[in-house]
C-alpha cells in the first residue's frame, strides 16, 4: 500500500547532511585567495562558528576567540549530549581549521576577569578590547546573552540552589570526560522553576542522574495545547509542547510563584509557592493558596537578560532597550550587525537576545556578508 505519512523538511535536510558526512562529500573548502585582512570573532557558539566560516571562506584571516576550554558555545556545554552529541561539533571544528581558522580557547576578551555569579568562565589568559582593535581590521562580538535571570526570593542563599547551565555545564563535562558534575541529585527531590527548553533540559539531566522526584514549575499559565493558526502567524506560537524530557518523567506545575526558599542546616529543602495569576499586567499571588514544595536541589531556569557587560561595556558599543550590543540598521542583510563602534558588528544571542540555535547561525552567516563588505567594499557571501 502506498505509504502517506508526512515527512517534515527537517528531517529530509538532516537525513541528506548526515548522509554527506557519512560518505565523505562534506570537505574543507579554504579560500583560493587570500585577502590579507585580519578579522576576530569574540564567541564561538553557534553565531561566531557560521561567522568565521564564512569569513574565512572569503579568504580573510579569521580568530576565535573563546573563554571556554571547549568551542561550541551553548552547543557545547548547554544543550546535553542527548539532544546533541558533541561530535557534531568535532567534525565541524575539525573542518573549520583546515580551512585556516584559528582558535584560541580559555581566552577571554575583556576589560576584567569578574563575571557575574553563574556564568562559566575556564580562561587562563584575558585579552583586552583595545588589543583586538588594534590588532584586526574587524571584530565580530558573538559572544551570547549569558548573564541568567536570578531569583531574589529570601532563603537564596542557601546551599544546592543553583543556575540551571552550572547544573547543565557540568554534565556536559562529566559525559565527555571533563570529571564529575559536582552537582548530583541522585536519589534527591528535584524542582526545576522556569517551564522552558533550560529547564526541560535540567528535568532530563535530573532523571538521567536518578532523581527521586522531579518538578518543574512555572509562573505562567498553562498555555493552550491546540495550534492556533489564524491567532498566531507569522509569530511563534505559545502552545503547550512536551519533550522528551517530560515524558521520562516530571511534574508540571503553571501559575505558580516562588515566595521563599525554606532550609534546614544551611541547604534547600523545600520551597514556599503561591498559585498567582496577572491582573493589570501584575503577577499578584492568590490569597490563602501558598504551600511547600519539597526541594533538596532548586534549578534557576529563568532565561538570561542580557549578554555580558564585560564584553560590550569593554568595546564601549551601545545597547538597545533590552541591553543587548544594539546594531545600525541596514537593508542589505536585513537587520544591520555594525555596532555604534567602528569595525566593531554584533550577532547571535548577543545581539537579538536569547533565542535559537538556526537564528543564532544566519545572524553570524549574514554578519559575515556585514564584516566583508566593510572590509571589501562589497561582498559575494549569501545575505540570508
Ligand atoms: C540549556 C539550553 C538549551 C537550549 N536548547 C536549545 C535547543 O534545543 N534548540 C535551539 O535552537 N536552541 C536552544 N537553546 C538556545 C541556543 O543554544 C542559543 O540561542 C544559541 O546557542 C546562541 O548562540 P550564540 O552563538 O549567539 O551564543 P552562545 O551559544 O551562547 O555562545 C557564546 C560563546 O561566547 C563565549 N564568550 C562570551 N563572552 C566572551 C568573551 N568576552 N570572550 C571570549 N568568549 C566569550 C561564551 O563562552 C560562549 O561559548 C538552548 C539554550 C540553553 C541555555
Amino acid at each position: 500500500a502506498e505509504d502517506t505519512t508526512a515527512v517534515g523538511i527537517r528531517s529530509i535536510e538532516r537525513k541528506i547532511i548526515d548522509y554527506a558526512w557519512e560518505h565523505g562529500f562534506v570537505k574543507p573548502q579554504p579560500a583560493t585567495v587570500k585577502t590579507g585582512k585580519k578579522v576576530a570573532v569574540v564567541g564561538s557558539g553557534p553565531s561566531g562558528l557560521a561567522c568565521a566560516q564564512q569569513l574565512a571562506r572569503a579568504g580573510h584571516d579569521v580568530t576565535v576567540f573563546e573563554k571556554n576550554d571547549h568551542i561550541g558555545g551553548l552547543l557545547r556545554f548547554g544543550i546535553p549530549d542527548f539532544k546533541l552529541p558533541k561530535s557534531l561539533i568535532d567534525r565541524r571544528m575539525d573542518q573549520m581549521e583546515a580551512e585556516g581558522i584559528t582558535f584560541r580557547t580559555s581566552t577571554l576578551v575583556a576589560d576584567t576577569d569578574k563575571l557575574p555569579a553563574g556564568v562559566r568562565c575556564d580562561a587562563t589568559s584575558v585579552v583586552s578590547p583595545k588589543a583586538l582593535l588594534e590588532e584586526f581590521d574587524a571584530i565580530a562580538l558573538c559572544g551570547g546573552s549569558e548573564t541568567p535571570r536570578d531569583l531574589k526570593a529570601p532563603g537564596r542563599e542557601l546551599a544546592n540552589i543553583h543556575f540551571a547551565l552550572e547544573y547543565l555545564i557540568g554534565q556536559n563535562k562529566e559525559v565527555n570526560g571533563g570529571g564529575k558534575n559536582p552537582i548530583n541529585v541522585k536519589g534527591k527531590h528535584v524542582v526545576v522553576i522556569g517551564g522552558g527548553d533550560t529547564g526541560a533540559d535540567c528535568v532530563g539531566t535530573a532523571n538521567r542522574q536518578g532523581a527521586a522526584s522531579v518538578t518543574q514549575i512555572e509562573v505562567m499559565p498553562k498555555p493552550p495545547v491546540e495550534y492556533d493558526v489564524l491567532a498566531t502567524w507569522p509569530e511563534w506560537p505559545r502552545i503547550f509542547r512536551t519533550y522528551t524530557s517530560h515524558e521520562e518523567g516530571c511534574e508540571r506545575l503553571f501559575s505558580l510563584n516562588t515566595n521563599e526558599f525554606v532550609g534546614k542546616d544551611g541547604k534547600v529543602t523545600a520551597i514556599k509557592v503561591s498559585d498567582c495569576e496577572f491582573k493589570g499586567g501584575k503577577l499578584v499571588n492568590k490569597e490563602g493558596t501558598e504551600h511547600e514544595l519539597k526541594a533538596d536541589y532548586v534549578f534557576l531556569a529563568m532565561g538570561f537578560v542580557h549578554p555580558l557587560d564585560a564584553v560590550l561595556d569593554g568595546f564601549g558599543v551601545a545597547r538597545d532597550a533590552r541591553g543587548n550590543a544594539a546594531a545600525v540598521p541596514d537593508p542589505d542583510t536585513a537587520s544591520g550587525f555594525m555596532t555604534s563602534v567602528p569595525k566593531v558588528f554584533a550577532a547571535g544571542d548577543m545581539r537579538s537576545g536569547q533565542s535559537l540555535v538556526v537564528r543564532a547561525m544566519s545572524e553570524g552567516r549574514r554578519c559575515a556578508r556585514a564584516v566583508d563588505k566593510y572590509l571589501m567594499g562589497m561582498s559575494l557571501l549569501p545575505a540570508c
